[in-house]
């Protein structure tokens, strides 16, 4: 189940080098080229997915556990004081390659702001109206 002109099949595959954390049957974790910090790390599955919504089940269970442990790794060997686990669908949100990856980003005590938005203030009709929308497609 691999896409032909992806390169993150090739990676995954190990047919191009990258600094990898973790590998197994299933999944390869790598180092990110273009990191938002030091230790910036991409889980990729094996096998191709463009996004979350067409990822086997059995291999999502098994990616949130392991981000989970190589945020961990981070704090331990780099020091980090936590973590940021994105993950992006659809060129909308920012996705930039359509080979389904999580991103496992360190934040070190001093480091910037990377993950924020300027909070909303819709009001409970509003929310509900949202709510009902996203229950009924569901
Ligand atoms: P996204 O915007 O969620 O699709 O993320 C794609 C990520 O892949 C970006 O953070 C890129 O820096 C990273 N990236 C693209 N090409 C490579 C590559 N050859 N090796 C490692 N990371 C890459
Ligand atoms: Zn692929």
């Amino acid at each position: 189940m691999r896409k032909d002109d992806c390169i993150f099949c090739k990676i995954a595959a190990g047919e191009i080098p990258s600094s990898t954390l973790y590998e197994d049957e299933d999944v390869r974790v790598i180092l990110d080229l273009g990191p938002a910090s030091q230790g910036h790390a991409l889980i990729l599955p094996k096998d191709h997915y463009d996004d979350v919504c067409t990822l086997d089940e059995a291999l999502a269970a098994k990616i949130l556990p392991l981000a989970a442990r190589i945020g961990q790794a981070m704090k331990k060997g780099l020091g980090c004081a936590g973590f940021n686990l994105v993950q992006n669908n659809g060129k909308a949100a920012g996705q930039t390659v359509f080979h389904f990856h999580m991103h496992v980003i360190p934040r070190y005590a001093d480091g910037p702001d990377m993950v924020c938005w300027e909070p909303g203030s819709p009001s409970r009709e509003e929310l509900a109206e949202t709510a009902a929308k996203i229950r009924e497609a569901l």
